[in-house]
This record gives structure tokens, sequence and C-alpha cells, in this order.
């Protein structure tokens, strides 16, 4: 019995469907430069998980479960589709976690209970004392758990972000996608071919590290590549949104049955629609747009502000 478990241990592979991933196009009016927009609808994969959060967070399970360890534990905010995400991949491969989260657990969200619901345990830690990770390490070091950086920053983060390019198809000059740790960015960056851009639009303001966090997951041949990262969107900051985007993302929820969040996606799809206005995008370019989820971030809204 005892050998058995142990060669079922050793054949188990991680449990997460990238199903339903589609290109949706949008069909530009006035369309006089000839240039194609098609959103790549990562958010289909599942109706509470972001898109983008399974494919970051597939070779570290991997690696865990390897290593033998029976426990994730990871950080993050109140707000975290990184928390949600971790707290259901966990689950479905028989993975114990926990989320040590910033901030008063009284002060709970959507996203807590959410995470909670999918069998994450939450320890909570006074903001000053988050932001040390090496200390809070330190602390549950006897406990031999797996640990995964917020947000899912890191190597192993980006090569499975990487595995996304798979559905960007081969003809496609521009891939844009929204910018938190820019984990996700990179790992579009070490996929892309010499004839492609990506270009990342960055959801935090006055984030001037995000260049140096993307460099240090990529190799000297990847810093090469062309990419471009625009700070121009984030709307007043992490989060902030103004009347303006909330009815932006109406019109795009009316016009194309196009759902979007108002922490990530809405601002990409704004500044989109803003550069294509502005001509950034050369004649004839062909545009794949990540639609990277984060729908139940819009949890957070009073009922009825968005009409999806
Ligand atoms: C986390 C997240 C991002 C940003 O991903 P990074 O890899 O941290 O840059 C983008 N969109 C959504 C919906 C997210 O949840």
């Amino acid at each position: 019995m005892l050998i058995l478990t142990n060669i079922f241990a050793f054949v188990r592979m991680i449990d997460l469907q990238f199903n339903n991933i589609s290109l949706q196009e949008i069909v530009l009016l006035n369309n006089t430069e000839n240039i194609s927009l098609n959103i790549l609808r990562l958010d289909n994969i599942h109706p509470i998980i972001s898109g983008n959060k399974w494919f970051k967070l597939q070779y570290y399970l991997k690696e865990a479960i390897a290593g033998k360890f029976l426990t994730i534990a990871t950080f993050g905010g109140a707000y975290s589709n990184h928390i949600v995400a971790t707290a259901e991949a966990c689950t479905k491969n028989n993975l114990e976690c926990f989320g040590i989260i910033r901030g008063d657990e009284h002060r709970t969200s959507h996203t807590l209970e959410l995470a909670k619901a999918y069998g994450m345990q939450l320890l909570f830690v006074n903001r000053s004392d988050f932001k040390n990770k090496d200390a809070i390490k330190e602390k549950y070091k006897h406990h031999n758990w797996y640990w995964i950086n917020e947000g899912g920053y890191g190597l192993k983060g980006a090569e499975g972000a990487a595995d996304i390019m798979q559905f960007v198809p081969v003809d496609t000059t521009h891939i844009i996608i929204a910018t938190g740790t820019g984990t996700t960015f990179a790992g579009l960056l070490k996929n892309l071919l010499p004839h492609q851009k990506v270009m990342g639009i960055n959801v935090l303001k006055g984030n001037i590290s995000i260049n140096n966090e993307i460099n240090s997951l990529l190799t000297e041949e990847e810093q090469h590549k062309n990419f471009e990262i625009i700070n121009d969107y984030h709307f007043g900051g992490y989060a902030k949104h103004p009347k303006e985007l909330i009815e932006f993302m109406k019109q795009l929820w009316l016009q194309y049955n196009l759902p979007t969040d108002i922490v990530y996606t809405s601002k990409m799809m704004f500044a989109i629609f803003d550069l294509i206005n502005k001509n950034y995008f050369p004649t004839n370019s062909k545009i794949v747009a990540v639609h990277s989820g984060g729908l139940q971030g819009n949890f957070s809204l009073p009922v009825n502000t968005l009409p999806f």
C-alpha cells in the first residue's frame, strides 16, 4: 500500500486546465490604417481565476510537487488575484495553502472570502512587517512550506506565462498585456518572435523599478528583444477607477460584448484605443491584446455599477 502511494505521488501531474481560450475580433471604426485587433480571452479559462495567474503558477506547483512539498505559502493584499488563483490551484492539486495577507483581518474583502472558500488559510500581517518577506519566511521556516513570491513574481512564473504565446497567431505584430509585477510580460517576451513587439500597460503609478524587475527575469539576449512599458494609463494608481474608466468599460461591453476589470484589463483596452487614435501603430499592424481576466476584482464595486 505504501509503495503504491509513493508511485502515485511520483507520477502525479499538475491539474490546471487551459480550456476555452479563444481570440475575439474587435472591429475598428474608421480603420484607415488597416489595423486588426484581437483579444486573447484568457478570462474564459475560469470564471473567478485570472487567466494569466494559472499560467504563472504551473511551474511553481510542479516544482513543489516534485520536491514533495505538501504546503504552499504566498503573499498578497486584500484584492490580490494571485491569492485567489493560488488558493484554487492548490486545492485542485491537493496542496494545503497559506496566504500571508497584508493588513488587518477585520477588513476582509470579496477576494479574501473567495480565497478562504477555495481552501486557503489566511495569516494577517501588518503593513510594515509585510515589507520584510524574509523575516516572515524565517518565522515559519520549521513548517517546510514551498514559498511563492507576491504576485507570482519570478523566473518560474515567467516561464509559465511564456506558454501563453502558444495561443498568439504567428503573424501578430504587437502583443499587449497589463503589467503589475511584469512577470507575465517577461514570459511573453521569452517566446517573442523577431517581427513582434510586446507592450506592457503599467497599472501601477510611479513604479519605475519595473524595468529592472523585468530585466532580472530575462537573459541578456531576451533583453534586446523589442519591448516597451507604457506608464501613461494607470488612471491615478493601482485599482483607481475614475468615472471615465467605468464609462469606458460600459462602452466596451455594449459595443463588443467584452467584459473588463477595473484594475488591469480596462486600462489596457483604454490604452490600446487611445494609442490607435494617436497613430502609434504602423499601417497593417496586427494587434493581440491579452485579456488576463481579473473580473472578480469588480466585486468590490457597488452592485449594478456595471452591466456585466
Ligand atoms: C496579476 C494580473 C496582471 C499582471 O500580471 P503580472 O505578471 O504581475 O504583471 C494582469 N492582469 C490581471 C487580470 C491580473 O490579475
